[in-house]
């Protein structure tokens, strides 16, 4: 018998009649003869909303206090959709991520999962009941109730699936799979077949929230494999898994943007040895995440600019913490940009094929956009833009790389099934 873990997002359960069809397809699942848990999401914008209601109320909301209030989000859809299933004539009890045994670490609003202690679920698949997790949640070592980060019910799902040796983790979205490029920018961005652990973790870093990157890491480290579609149609969506070598084979698997993060820059800082180091080190002593990190070459007075990204939900403490350090080190101010977006092109290929960077930036010329900084890694080429020119850098580069015309390439490469999903597809269909 097959374990399978489905998550549903919060579009695919955001309205009563969308959780009654969330449980038909559970269901469907279980008479197929598999052991079937389930995450969700909070419906549709309920996580915004409550962030929102606490703003009303707090201009600094105590994490665990916002945690508390987020995770009852997900607490009404796991419960909705066991009653939902429970109609159906079918065994079902929802969990809280506590219950569930999701023990995590102590940093509220971004908790690593530390270990799935899956008892309680076992017992309940066991019994023959459908287990209904609700995601993003866990309890800390400290016995407080934390969240695992916006998205964070990708994480739940893996982390399950990891724990439960399940055979497949579905993620259940609003889109049909992982596209070359995020669909609602690029109408023609077409779906990807498969794409290995390596190129995902680029992608979700570079921000397509298809999935949390922690989920793709956790899949990676732990093999789950991960099946990404839609949860409106029965259509195959996209593998995540191990690389091949077919993949190889594609240059490019495609393009992601992130709106999410700022520009800083200091400027006009003496060029002695340490000076990074103390920068760097404040904001990592905060917490704050870094990214693009670029220095400029001396000038003649020995002066020399570093800038940076980093979330724009950051910023202002960001400033806090460099206004006096900058000072403090000789610079000759902070500057600070948060209409910025980054955009990257990601592929395994890219490692052996010389003049991809160089096509990438050509597309954006032609387009008549400015590049502000440039970052690279093996797999990954990323440029800073201004906010009000990402949607079309994403199209231009689609385009220029004809990335709709590859991924038709990819789709139908034979190659790709191998036994593992031969095997998952074969259980769906209750054989
Ligand atoms: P859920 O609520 O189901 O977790 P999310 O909104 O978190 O859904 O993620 C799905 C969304 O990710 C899609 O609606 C799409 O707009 C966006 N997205 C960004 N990049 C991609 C991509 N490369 N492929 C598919 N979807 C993408
Ligand atoms: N509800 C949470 C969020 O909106 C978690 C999730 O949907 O994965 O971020
Ligand atoms: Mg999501």
């Amino acid at each position: 018998m097959a374990l399978v873990v489905q998550k549903y997002g919060g579009t695919s359960v955001g309205d009563a009649q969308r959780i009654r069809n969330v449980a038909h397809r559970v269901v469907q699942a279980k008479e197929a003869g598999n052991r079937v848990v389930v995450v969700v999401s909070a419906m549709g914008h309920t996580t915004d909303e409550l962030l929102d209601l606490a703003a009303q109320i707090s201009h600094e909301p105590q994490a665990r206090e916002l945690d508390m209030l987020l995770t009852a989000g997900e607490r009404i859809s796991m419960a909705l959709l066991s009653m939902a299933i429970i109609e159906l004539g079918h065994e079902a009890i929802s969990f809280t991520g506590s219950q569930a045994g999701i023990v995590t670490d102590t940093s509220h609003g971004k908790a690593r999962i530390l270990e799935v202690r899956a008892r309680r679920v076992l017992e309940a698949l066991d019994a023959g009941k459908i287990a209904i997790v609700a995601g993003f949640q866990g309890v800390s070592t400290a016995y407080d109730v934390t969240t695992l980060g916006r998205g964070g019910s990708d994480t739940t799902a893996v982390a399950l699936a990891a724990a439960l040796r399940a055979d497949v983790c579905e993620i259940y979205t609003d889109v049909e799979g992982v596209y070359t490029a995020d669909p609602r920018i690029v109408p023609e961005a077409r779906k990807l077949h498969a794409v290995s652990y390596e190129e995902m973790l680029e992608l979700s870093a570079s921000g397509a929230k298809v999935l949390m990157l922690r989920s793709v890491e956790y899949a990676r480290n732990h093999g789950v494999l991960v099946h990404v579609r839609s949860s409106f149609t029965h259509n195959e969506g996209t593998w995540i898994r191990e690389e091949d070598a077919r993949m190889e084979q594609a240059i490019i698997s495609g393009i992601a943007h992130d709106t999410s993060e700022a520009k800083v820059t200091i400027k006009g800082l003496p060029d002695v040895p340490g000076v990074a180091a103390r920068l760097f080190r404040v904001l990592a002593d905060e917490g704050v995440n870094v990214d693009m990190i670029v220095q400029n070459v001396s000038s003649e007075q020995g002066r020399t600019d570093i800038s940076f990204t980093s979330p724009t939900e950051d910023l202002r403490r960001v400033e806090v913490l460099l206004e006096s350090t900058a000072r403090e080190l000789g610079a000759e101010g902070v500057e600070t940009d948060p209409d910025i977006a980054k955009v990257s092109l990601v592929g395994a290929g890219m490692k052996t094929h010389p003049g991809v960077a160089a096509q990438m930036f050509q597309a954006l010329a032609d387009a008549g956009i400015n590049i502000q900084i440039i970052s690279t890694s093996s797999i990954r080429i990323s440029c800073v833009v201004a906010a009000s020119e990402v949607a079309r850098a994403v199209r231009a580069i689609h385009e220029s790389f004809d990335l709709a015309a590859e991924a038709i390439h990819r789709e139908q490469h034979p190659a790709t099934v191998t036994g593992q999903i031969r095997a998952v597809r074969a259980s769906e269909a209750g054989t």
